[in-house]
């Protein structure tokens, strides 16, 4: 069953008919991203609060018939999605707000939240006869595909920028990816990638590219929704690279709107690197997009060109959102005050969305007396590099207890001296 009913250009605005392998608008060219319209009175009749509870499914496939897919091989899938969303009481005390909610991306399989736009991208290659996937990624794109691949006995061709840090291109290897390396940056990959996919006829998970992905990417903000007992926050904090994720969330709330299942949009809050900037940049300037530096440690949201502007600023623009910038530094501290406060452990791009969040309640975009979902989109472990610059190594001792107790007297912790 699938209620799909055709995509439409996000370009020139055209209708066109619904079919697996279509990729992009057929007048537009590449620049013609899709996205997909439903029938929701049809859906209405079978998607209601009711479906929901009576779902034992806990994985994103609860939700497929709000998806583009066949859920004929989703049984067999790794579990993908119903992560847990945490009351992050805590850190909602330390910035004096009235609700903060932590939705935590990195127990996914591949441990980020690209694990939703991946397992829709194997269960269509499945679908569709191909034995080959293929994607360009800054690594958690590509680390998500490969694992899933494995797991569904398909092969996998990526290929990364060679700034991938350590821990996404382990994950890769161990998955058995025919990983290439690119010498050069994200957007040299990109093009080898596509001429590659072209060329070979492998299935394409390039995420703006493929319009089905930003549907599996949709999943996280209906389980936010769900998971608030469809009365989602305020607002929604989540970090940006090429925008499929942020398109994916205003999806998903759009979707639930449009079924009467939550009234009203979360404001979206889209958050950046001071170092990598250019949907902050447009935003502040009204100007189109234009090509940034790729100067973060945030490595999954160091994307120059974007490439899904269209669907990302409309994200923000009509959920009455906004777009802001925070440095690294301030990405670092916060890694480790999400580590320290709340026991979660975040990649660089993820922890960006506390940042955000903490920019945001000082000047002024979300007040104090407003709720919020921070979206923690990948797992610390992922980056060790990153992570060892938000820390102090710690203290060598020599074993013995009275080196032990100086080292407490010194560090002034009363209860142990
Ligand atoms: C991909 C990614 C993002 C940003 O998603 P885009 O679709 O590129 O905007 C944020 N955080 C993590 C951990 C990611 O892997
Ligand atoms: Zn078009």
């Amino acid at each position: 069953m699938s209620f799909v009913k055709q995509f439409r250009c996000t370009v020139c605005n055209q209708a066109i008919e619904y079919k697996e392998d279509t990729m992009t608008c057929p007048f537009c060219g590449e620049k013609g991203i899709l996205d997909i319209e439903y029938d929701y009175e049809a859906m209405k009749k079978f998607v209601d609060k009711n479906f929901f509870k009576h779902s034992d499914d806990f994985s994103m496939w609860r939700y497929y018939p709000m998806l583009p897919i066949d859920k004929k091989h989703a049984s067999q899938m790794l579990k993908i999605g119903w992560t847990p969303l945490y009351h992050a009481k805590r850190l909602e005390k330390s910035l004096g707000i009235s609700a903060l909610y932590i939705k935590d991306e990195g127990v996914n399989p591949s441990a980020s939240l690209k694990d939703r736009a991946s397992g829709i991208a194997v269960l269509k290659a499945l679908e569709l006869g191909y034995h080959t996937v293929s994607c360009s990624s800054t690594g958690n794109a590509a680390s998500s595909l490969a694992c899933h691949a494995a797991h569904m006995g398909l092969k996998s061709v990526i290929f990364v920028p060679k700034r991938a840090p350590i821990g996404k291109l382990n994950q890769l290897l161990i998955y058995g990816a025919n990983v290439i390396s690119v010498d050069g940056d994200y957007k040299d990959t990109f093009q080898l990638s596509k001429l590659a996919i072209e060329h070979y006829g492998w299935y394409n998970r390039n995420a703006a590219i493929n319009p089905n992905l930003v549907e599996g990417k949709k999943t996280v903000a209906l389980e936010i929704a769900e998971q608030l007992n469809f009365n989602p926050t305020d607002w929604v904090c989540v970090s940006v690279g090429d925008g499929c994720t942020i398109a994916g969330v205003y999806k998903g709330f759009y979707d639930l709107y449009q079924l009467g299942l939550i009234n009203k949009i979360p404001r979206l809050l889209g958050i950046q690197s001071t170092g990598c900037s250019p949907f902050v940049d447009a935003y502040i300037t009204s100007k189109p997009l234009k090509e940034a530096d790729e100067n973060t440690i945030a490595d999954s949201i160091s994307v120059g060109i974007p490439r899904n502007p269209i669907k990302a600023q409309r994200a923000v623009l009509e959920s009455n959102g906004a777009f802001l910038a925070v440095t690294d530094d301030h990405i670092l501290k916060s890694m480790k005050k999400l580590g320290s406060k709340e026991g979660i452990f975040g990649e660089p791009a993820g922890v960006t969305a506390l940042a955000g969040l903490e920019e945001a309640l000082k000047n002024g975009v979300i007040k104090p007396n407003e709720s919020v979902t921070i979206i923690m989109t990948g797992h610390g472990l992922k980056d060790p590099i990153n992570a060892q610059k938000a820390v102090k190594a710690p203290v060598l001792l020599k074993p013995k207890l009275e080196d032990l107790k100086q080292y407490m007297k010194e560090k002034g912790d009363k209860k142990h001296a």
